[in-house]
C-alpha cells in the first residue's frame, strides 16, 4: 500500500483531485482509504473514513483560544496530532484487513499550515513510518505559466521535499484549461527555460530582463532547479475531465519503489 498526501497551494485543486482520484480508484475496484485533515473546509465531497471535522471542532477551537484562521488551523492539528497514535492504529488495521492500496490524505488549504507546523510534521512521519508515502504536489498550471512564478512553485516544492524527505510526484493540474507542455518543457530543456527567462520582460515589474540582479539569481536558482527536477516524476492532470489519471498512479507506483529504496533508509537515518 501507498500514502498519497495531496500538498498545494490554496486552489490548486487539491480536493478536487482527490475526489477525482478516489472515483478512478472506485471504479478500478481498488477504492482507497481516505483521510481529511483540513479542519476548516465546509464541505467534503467525497466519503471519508477519518476525517479531522468528527475529532475537532474548527469553530469552537477559534472562539475558545481566541484565535484567526491560521491560528485555529495549527491548534485543530496539534490536537489532532495528540491522537495520532490511535488513527495510525484504526488505519493499519483496516488496510491490512480491507487490502487497501491506496491511502489518500487531503491537506489544509493553508499549505504553511501544514509544512511549517509541528503537528504536520508529526502526522506525517507517523504515517511515512507506517507505510511507503508520497508527497503529490498539486500546481495550478494556468496561473504559473510565467516563468517567475513557475520557479517560485518550483522552490516551494523543492522547500516540502527537504522539509518532508519524501518522494514526490508535480501533478499538474486543470489541463483542461492550460496545457502543461510548456512546464514539462522547462522542467527537461535547462536552455528553453534559460531562454525564456532571457526574453522575459516581467522579471522585477519594471521591464527589465536578466541583465539586473534578478536576472543572476534566477540564473543560479535555476541551475539549483534542475538538480530537483531529477528527483522528480512529473504528470499532468484534469482532476474535472479526468484525464492522466493512469500516469499518476504509475508514478505512485514507482516513487513507492523509490521510498522503499532511497527514502526509506535515510529517514530512519536521520529522524
Ligand atoms: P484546493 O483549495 O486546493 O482544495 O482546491 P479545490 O479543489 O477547492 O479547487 C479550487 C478551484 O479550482 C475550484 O474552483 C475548482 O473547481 C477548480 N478546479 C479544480 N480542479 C480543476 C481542473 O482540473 N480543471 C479546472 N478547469 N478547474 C479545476
Ligand atoms: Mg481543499
Amino acid at each position: 500500500m501507498t500514502a498519497i498526501f495531496c500538498i498545494g497551494m490554496a486552489g490548486s485543486g487539491k480536493t478536487t483531485f482527490m475526489q477525482r482520484l478516489n472515483s478512478h480508484l472506485h471504479a478500478k475496484d481498488t477504492p482507497p482509504y481516505v483521510i481529511n485533515l483540513d479542519p476548516a473546509v465546509l464541505k467534503v465531497p467525497f466519503h471519508t473514513h477519518i476525517d479531522i471535522r468528527d475529532a475537532i471542532n474548527y469553530k469552537k477551537v477559534q472562539k475558545q483560544y481566541n484565535l484567526g484562521p491560521n491560528g485555529a488551523i495549527m491548534t485543530s492539528l496539534n490536537l489532532f496530532s495528540t491522537k495520532i497514535d490511535q488513527v495510525l492504529g484504526i488505519v493499519e488495521k483496516r488496510v491490512e484487513t480491507d487490502k487497501i492500496k491506496h491511502v489518500l490524505v487531503d491537506t489544509p488549504g493553508q499549505i504553511e499550515c501544514f509544512i511549517w507546523s509541528a503537528s504536520g510534521a508529526i502526522v506525517t512521519d507517523a504515517l511515512a513510518s507506517s507505510m511507503p508515502t508520497v508527497i503529490a504536489y498539486i500546481v495550478d498550471t494556468p496561473r504559473t505559466t510565467s516563468p517567475a512564478t513557475f520557479m517560485s512553485n518550483m522552490l516551494y516544492a523543492c522547500s516540502i521535499l527537504y522539509k518532508t524527505k519524501l518522494p514526490m510526484i508535480i501533478v499538474f493540474n486543470k489541463c483542461d484549461a492550460q496545457d502543461a507542455e510548456f512546464a514539462k518543457e522547462w522542467m527537461t530543456d535547462f536552455e528553453a527555460f534559460q531562454e525564456t527567462l532571457r526574453n522575459s520582460e516581467d522579471l522585477n515589474g519594471e521591464g527589465e530582463n536578466s541583465s539586473g540582479y534578478m536576472g543572476s539569481l534566477m540564473n543560479s536558482l535555476s541551475l539549483m532547479l534542475e538538480e530537483f527536477y531529477r528527483h522528480l516524476d512529473v504528470v499532468s492532470v484534469s482532476a474535472y475531465t479526468g484525464a492522466g489519471f493512469d500516469e499518476f498512479l504509475e508514478a505512485v507506483d514507482r516513487k513507492k519503489e523509490e521510498y522503499e529504496v532511497d527514502y526509506k533508509a535515510e529517514r530512519e537515518r536521520i529522524l
